[in-house]
């Protein structure tokens, strides 16, 4: 699937100046960013945010050109699996790297208790207790679970490309930020080691957030996000257990799409 949120700047920026409530992420809820507007002026390709300052005075503090909401909407969705199809993403070359999917050699014994020649096969270890197993053996795992918050994914995403107050502090996240962060514009960690941080979007990040509401694809967002690269990691069934991962927050109050429907 393909997020798009760059023809609707595109087509507002050749109109006039525009200006919209704009809407965020504060501890896992959505919500109006109070004080603040997404901003399209005319002319230039590029979306600010601007906050009130005393009276009727507003002052621009983020701006994102089109460039870097053109490389938003590639990692997105160049590194999410059509909705639903989550096994796919054993093929994305990115997923494969991160996680060491090889040929490697299997051992099988027939039903006499003979070894099966040996044949070299595409596996991949758990990424819990490491057991190297066939890919027809593995499970894929939401790390920010389906039965739960749908922003928690979201956020998980955006934290992989300096949109959040924190950043992410191990694996995939920090593996991808230190890229990421550069091409979209994102934010430097504030590095406040809490929960929350990690779960409200910088002012960066509310522009982005706003763009995808205003530009009508908070549901594509959220279906990407969900079956992204960030969110899926390959376990073995011992290690992926039931409400393994429990959600942080209460499911978003405006939900506006169920998972799985
Ligand atoms: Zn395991």
């Amino acid at each position: 699937m393909t997020i798009q949120i760059s023809p609707y700047l595109r087509r507002l920026s050749r109109l006039y100046d525009v200006s919209k409530p704009a809407v965020s992420i504060v501890t896992g809820r959505s919500g109006p960013a109070d004080g603040a507007q997404l901003f399209i002026k005319k002319g230039p390709l590029n979306a600010s945010l601007r906050r009130q300052v005393g009276g009727s005075k507003w002052q621009i503090v983020q701006t994102v050109s089109l460039t870097q909401i053109q490389a938003f909407e590639r990692i997105i969705s160049d590194h999410a699996c059509n909705f639903g199809d989550h096994r796919a993403i054993m093929d994305l070359d990115k997923w494969k790297d991160f996680y060491h999917l090889e040929d490697r050699t299997i051992s099988y014994v027939d039903k006499a208790n003979q070894a099966v020649p040996p044949v070299a096969e595409p596996t991949v270890p758990c990424y819990d207790c490491g057991i190297v197993l066939p890919l027809k053996n593995i499970t894929i795992d939401h790390q920010r679970p389906q039965a739960g918050n749908e922003l928690e994914p979201l956020c998980k995403v955006f934290r992989a490309m300096g949109l959040t107050i924190d950043g992410p502090a191990k694996g995939k996240g920090l593996d991808a930020v230190a890229t990421w962060r550069g091409q979209v514009g994102g934010l430097a960690c504030q590095a406040t080691n809490t929960r929350d941080a990690k779960y409200t979007l910088n002012d960066v990040g509310t522009i982005y957030y706003t763009l995808c509401d205003a530009a009508s694809q908070y549901g594509e967002l959220i279906n990407d996000c969900f079956d992204h690269y960030i969110n899926l990691r390959p376990l073995c069934g011992a290690c992926n257990k039931p409400n393994r991962n429990a959600s942080y927050y209460p499911e978003h109050p405006n939900k506006k799409r169920a998972l799985g429907s």
